[in-house]
């Protein structure tokens, strides 16, 4: 009989559990040295996933403490869902993010249609979590290796070989290594490490 592994990852005080992983090998009888373990590709597939589950319960849960207005207290609509690829130390991350209507509770000049001008926007509650639409972990890795080889060199070493990133253009090795992660190149713990306890 095969031997089998179900993953879960559940949030705490979150009775729903996200099924990440299953895993089978032959048994002890017939298994195989190369069946020993988990293999580096079922490993990041794992890590993949257990990444897309966190964010995405991270955006649910942020937009739920966010939903309602900030000024009156009123509820507010999601107008739509979006999917959106944020890049991060463990891959390239495919989440959803809602769209929130805006409140009409503060009086806002009308536009060329009379319409008060927040009535046509409407805002992304995780902007403020990943602005750029990378972890700054990807901001400092780029910032890093970007100020030592070429933007090119530097960003196939972050895309390839350390974050598993499909593509990374040599363009944002460049902002990040000479823009806002430029300074901050003397820490030498990544930004989630070096932030702690500020
Ligand atoms: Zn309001």
């Amino acid at each position: 009989m095969d031997l089998e592994w179900t993953v879960f990852v559940k949030r705490k005080g979150n009775s729903e559990a996200v099924l990440l992983a299953t895993f089978q090998r032959p048994s002890a009888v017939s298994a195989t040295a190369s069946d020993f373990g988990l293999s580096i590709a079922e490993a990041r597939q794992l890590l993949v996933e257990l990444q897309r589950s966190v964010a995405q319960d991270q955006i649910c849960a942020y937009d739920a403490r966010r939903r309602c207005c900030r000024h009156c207290g009123a509820y507010r609509q999601i107008k739509d869902w979006r999917p959106r690829t944020i890049a991060s130390g463990l891959g390239e991350v495919h989440v959803r993010v809602p769209r929130v209507v805006s409140c009409l509770c503060l009086p806002e000049p009308p536009d060329d249609d009379d319409e008060p001008v927040e009535l046509r926007y409407s805002e992304c509650p995780i902007d403020r979590l990943v602005p750029r639409g990378r972890t700054p972990e990807v901001s400092y890795l780029c910032a890093r290796h970007g100020s030592s080889v070429s933007y090119r060199s530097a960003a196939q070493i972050v895309a390839d070989d350390m974050t598993g990133l499909r593509t990374l253009c040599h363009a944002t090795l460049r902002k990040e290594t000479v823009g806002e992660s430029g300074p901050k190149l003397g820490q030498t713990e990544p930004p989630g490490k070096a932030d702690d306890g500020e």
